[in-house]
């Protein structure tokens, strides 16, 4: 039976992460991934699932090798974000207001994937069971006994990376609070008449917020949130169709459009009960799934990545048992605290303007006009927002 220090289930962008920043402290690692990301071409059309990636989470993968080839690929710098509801509080953030060069990057998901995938299948220390899949496991007081659908491992700690539905959080009786959110989201690729824009911005409407994410050359990401039904009739529309409709709801700042694709997202919020039982932790999505509307899911994921590995290195420098529980217990005190307090400043925001009332309206345009005035507020949000 083979046997592994830790075992990852899931391989997408959290779980690769964790695999290699734990492999980096001379750990040996097992990844179980259900499907493989197909390879990069430079003339592929662009994918639909774009992150904004913070510039904590480009310091994880740039510590990780993987950012040197992501940036190769395609990516997408934007150096200011916007937003506002009314024209009189529209507010810009700017990179050098925090004395940065950037505020973060567009990445297609798959790239940031398939890059950390290259740094696995160059690891000695990593092997990758992929496609496979998870059966089940049992847990001692010494290891975990986990069953793939063609063998059995053994590890002294399991990793949960496997989503937003993860089935390692069910296995481990982890149950978790939350809810769906009346929209639902989505995502448009678009071709544009204008050169590569350096800003991305969100304007609040009071049917949902509508979102443009630059991408490389002249392409860009629309996010559109609308109640559920629309969203599914939106859907249905031909790709002109759609283009008439996008013109009428996003602000005249696009230029002309041309739809290449488009998909549409549930919206839920879901925050796992505990992140540990026993030698079981969950990192990214399994412990935490948060509403994209400022584009932190997967940042908060990196951030789950690092913690972890910070916790484990300090174990091992320390001569402790690394993989003891106690130890691990850590990594949750470490997490959840942050990672509630941004789906928490998600949820203010979301509610907030999505409020009917006029009152609400006038209150949180002025926020936003006297966030303006204030300096040292602004940087320190957006200090908080790219995870610096
Ligand atoms: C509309 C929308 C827009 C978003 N925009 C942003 C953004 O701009 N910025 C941002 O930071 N985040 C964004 N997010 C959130 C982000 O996409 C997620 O937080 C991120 O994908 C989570 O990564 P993960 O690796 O934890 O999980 P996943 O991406 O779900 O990966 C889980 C992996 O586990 C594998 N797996 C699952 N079950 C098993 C099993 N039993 N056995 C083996 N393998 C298994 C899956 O195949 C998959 O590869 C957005 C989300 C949505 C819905």
């Amino acid at each position: 039976m083979d046997k592994f220090d830790c075992v990852v289930v899931g391989g997408g962008m959290v779980g690769a992460a964790s695999a290699l920043s734990i492999a980096e402290l001379g750990l040996k690692v097992a990844v179980i991934e259900k499907s493989a990301p197909t390879p990069f071409l430079q003339n592929q059309p662009f994918d639909l699932r774009v992150s904004a990636i913070s510039l904590s989470s480009q310091f994880l993968l740039e510590q990780l090798n993987a950012w040197q080839q992501i940036k190769q690929w395609r990516v997408c710098p934007y150096r200011r974000l916007s937003v506002w509801e009314l024209e009189s509080a529209y507010t810009e953030f700017s990179s050098a207001e925090i004395n940065e060069q950037h505020l973060g990057h567009i990445v297609e998901n798959r790239l940031i994937q398939l890059s950390l995938w290259q740094q696995i299948n160059a690891h000695e220390n990593i092997a990758l069971y992929c496609p496979e899949s998870l059966f089940g496991f049992e847990q001692n007081d010494a290891y975990v006994s986990v069953q793939l659908s063609s063998q059995t491992i053994e590890t002294k700690l399991l990793i949960a990376a496997d989503g937003a539905n993860s089935q390692v959080r069910q296995l481990a009786n982890i149950g978790t609070t939350g809810w769906d959110y009346q929209q639902a989201a989505m995502l448009i690729n678009v071709e544009t008449e204008l050169n590569q824009q350096d800003i991305t911005w969100q304007h609040f409407r009071e049917s949902g917020p509508v979102a443009m994410l630059p991408m490389l050359g002249h392409h860009a990401s629309l996010v559109w949130y609308h109640d559920k039904e629309e969203i599914s009739r939106l859907s249905n529309l031909s790709n002109e169709q759609l283009q008439s409709a996008i013109i009428e709801a996003f602000p005249a700042k696009l230029g002309k459009i041309n739809v290449i694709d488009k998909a549409s997202f549930p919206l839920t919020r879901r925050h796992a009960n505990q992140y540990q039982n026993q030698r079981v932790v969950l990192v990214g999505d399994a412990a935490h799934t948060i509403n994209p509307l400022a584009g932190q899911g997967v940042n908060l994921g990196f951030k789950d990545v690092k913690a972890l590995q910070e916790l484990l290195a300090k174990a091992i420098g320390e001569g402790k048992c690394w993989h003891d529980i106690d130890v691990l217990a850590g990594y949750e005190k470490a997490r959840r605290r942050d990672n509630l307090l941004m789906m928490s400043a998600m949820d203010m925001l979301y509610s907030g303007f999505s409020h009917p009332s006029s009152l609400i309206k006038i209150l949180r345009n002025t926020g936003l006009f006297m966030a303006n005035k204030l300096p040292s507020l602004k940087s320190k949000a957006l200090a908080y927002a790219c995870g610096i």
